[in-house]
């Protein structure tokens, strides 16, 4: 739920259990090289049917006069517009790239939200195969504080004590994620948006995390790492303005549902609309892939 959601247990709609019904009962596909091979699929598409895709440009501004967005400004060009779609966090793209009187809405609007936690992830690539392990693992072990861990993500905001984490193995399904005999692990611990994130915390918990694994597992994997890579709260602000520094966008909890979440139409600027995370659609990859079928 944590993950699916942004939402705890403890207080998200029952609608949800929908999810866990479409996962546990009807099936999960997984596109070989990743849900990068999605994206790459679609740009193709994309490109195929005359779309040109600009990549490498950060977007500054969208200029908008008499009520419509005009063009948008890049670090590199200006490029005019008949109707602008924003892919970036809503909350940063009303508050960083329009003009204030362009805005649905303050900043006291998004203050007042409930969000999903951020993540502390690590990549971690191993040069030997697992044997306990499959796809995807989750660690609700004894030594994890289940209360505790959601106290620290909603309610008295702080880095948990004896987190639960989920341990993602692509290498499992997926030969060309990984050199053969190699391992592709991906470490996800959900933490609350907005705390102090220093490489001192993030090791602190990287050590956590293997001792764990080895202790359970009764597999070592320190001594068998050959790459490893961070991210967390200050890399989902730097990439993605990402208010607070959250993962998943505003929770759903009931009143943050469908209506009542933000519009995906601007309400002052006649051909903008926005979308990520924090729309009426909700988060999930679903959402996405759902807009792009129903605008085909
Ligand atoms: C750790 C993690 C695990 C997840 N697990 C799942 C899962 O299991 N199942 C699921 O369905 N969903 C999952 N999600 C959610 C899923 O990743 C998102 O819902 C989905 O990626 C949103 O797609 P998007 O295209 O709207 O936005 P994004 O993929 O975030 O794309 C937005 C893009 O806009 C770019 N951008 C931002 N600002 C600017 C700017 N100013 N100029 C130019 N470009 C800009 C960003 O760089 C980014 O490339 C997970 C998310 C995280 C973080």
């Amino acid at each position: 739920m944590i993950t699916f959601l942004g939402s705890s247990p403890y207080n998200a709609p029952a609608i949800y259990s929908l999810i866990a019904h479409a996962e546990f009962n009807l099936g999960i596909w997984y596109p070989e090289g990743g849900l990068i091979s999605v994206s790459n699929g679609l740009a193709k598409l994309a490109e195929d049917c005359g779309a040109v895709i600009k990549l490498n440009s950060e977007v500054l501004k969208i200029n908008c006069k008499d009520s419509k967005a005009v063009s948008v400004t890049t670090n590199k060009e200006i490029i005019p517009a008949d109707a602008i779609i924003a892919n970036s966090e809503y909350s940063f793209t009303e508050m960083n790239l329009l003009d204030e009187q362009h805005r649905t809405y303050d900043k006291n609007y998004w203050e007042k939200k409930t969000y999903s936690p951020s993540s502390l992830l690590f990549y971690v690539g191993l040069n030997k195969k697992l044997k306990t392990v499959i796809h995807h693992n989750l660690y609700l072990d004894e030594e994890s504080d289940w209360e505790g861990h959601f106290d620290s993500l909603y309610k008295n905001k702080r880095w948990p004590e004896n987190p639960m984490f989920y341990l993602s193995v692509t290498s499992y399904s997926d030969k060309t994620v990984a050199p053969k005999e190699n391992e592709n692990l991906v470490f996800l611990i959900p933490i609350a948006p907005g705390i102090e994130d220093t490489p001192e915390v993030r090791e602190h918990y990287f050590n956590n995390l293997i001792d764990r694994f080895e202790k359970i597992n009764g597999e070592s994997i320190r001594d068998h790492i050959v790459v490893k890579h961070s991210y967390a709260i200050n890399d989902f602000v730097r990439d993605y303005g990402a208010f607070k520094g959250n993962s998943f966008g505003m929770a759903h909890t009931l009143f943050q549902t469908a209506n009542f979440r933000p519009d995906i139409r601007s309400k002052k600027v006649k051909n903008f609309f926005l979308y990520r995370l924090h729309d009426t659609t909700g988060n999930r990859y679903t959402a996405f892939y759902c807009i792009c079928r129903s605008s085909c």
